[in-house]
């Protein structure tokens, strides 16, 4: 069983009056335990809509989503599957709520009902897996971007989810904060942990294993993402910036060069570019007749 399964998902708000909004429009995809997968798309692509439906924050207008075989729909299964998804959001300043990191941290698995000292077990873990075990007893709103998202992390991280949808969690951190994100839910990830990360950075989704585009509230394309990033036109054409290494290959292949596709890594291109180069020097020299 997928750990996540929608079906036909539409999502219409508003609906049935004149300011109807169709905002995803039949949606089908499944994740499967311990994927890492990227969700990009413009603006009001449907991105955060879908993202709510994924711990029942929101419920299909038309259509099904299963979390761990259970329905959304479901009222009676609301907590269980809230436990199972947890949301970090755009802005860090949002979601902390205490005075004092580790109190922070403490709040959802004191909501939970649990005993002190699990509670204090699992605020020491969450911390620890974050990095941020050393700021326990600093105060959020002195932290950096990236720190407080760490925080907000560890705070869902401490009510054991399954899987962690991240909205554009990423957006408001400087280049520092994203890393640390990144590193952060990549090191989850690694650790068993399902990991749905929607994001603008499309330097972040080259670094997915599987990378979705939503456009006008369907998917659009959906694969590695050597696959997704090979289809500039596409991609253009949902106003998507491919990231740059995949933009200046397919430059030089548009110029004529012979560069493979799927290249996502500087590596890669300077692999490609070398191998061009050496191989041009080897016509030159067979060529001219000297050696
Ligand atoms: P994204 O996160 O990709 O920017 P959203 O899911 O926020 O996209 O929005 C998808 C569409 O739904 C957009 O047209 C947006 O204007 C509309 N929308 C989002 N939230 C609401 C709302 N609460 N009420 C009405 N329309 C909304
Ligand atoms: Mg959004």
């Amino acid at each position: 069983m997928p750990l996540i399964e929608i079906r036909n998902l539409r999502h219409v708000y508003h609906a049935g009056t004149a300011d109807a909004v169709v905002a995803l429009d039949g949606i089908s995809l499944t994740v499967d335990r311990g994927e890492f997968v990227a969700i990009v798309g413009g603006n009001g692509s449907g991105k955060s809509t879908l993202a709510k439906h994924l711990n029942a924050l929101l419920l299909p207008t038309e259509g099904e989503v299963f979390v761990d075989g259970m329905n959304t729909r479901d009222r009676g299964a609301l907590w269980e599957i809230r436990q199972r998804v947890g949301m970090v959001f755009q802005n860090p300043d949002n979601q902390l709520v205490a005075t004092v990191v580790e109190e922070d941290v403490a709040f959802g698995p004191e909501n939970l009902g649990l005993p002190p000292a699990e509670i204090v077990a699992r605020v020491d873990e969450a911390l620890r897996v974050v990095e941020m075990a050393e700021y326990r007893q600093h105060e959020p709103h002195l932290l950096s971007g990236g720190q407080k998202q760490r925080v907000a992390i560890a705070g869902i991280l401490a009510m054991r989810p399954q899987c962690l949808v991240l909205d554009e969690a990423t957006t408001m951190l400087d280049p520092q904060g994203q890393r640390e994100v990144m590193e952060t839910i990549q090191r989850l990830n690694r650790d068993g942990v399902t990991v749905i990360h929607i994001t603008h950075a499309m330097e972040e989704a080259v670094q997915c294993p599987r990378v979705i585009v939503l456009a006008d509230g369907r998917v659009a394309l959906d694969g590695p993402p050597a696959e997704v990033f090979s289809r500039v036109e596409e991609l253009e054409r949902f106003r998507l910036v491919l990231p740059p290494i995949p933009a200046l290959a397919h430059r030089l292949r548009r110029d004529g060069l012979p560069i493979p596709e799927g290249i996502l890594y500087v590596e890669e291109l300077a692999g490609a570019l070398t191998r061009l180069v050496a191989e041009g020097a080897g016509r030159g020299r067979a060529g001219d007749g000297t050696h």
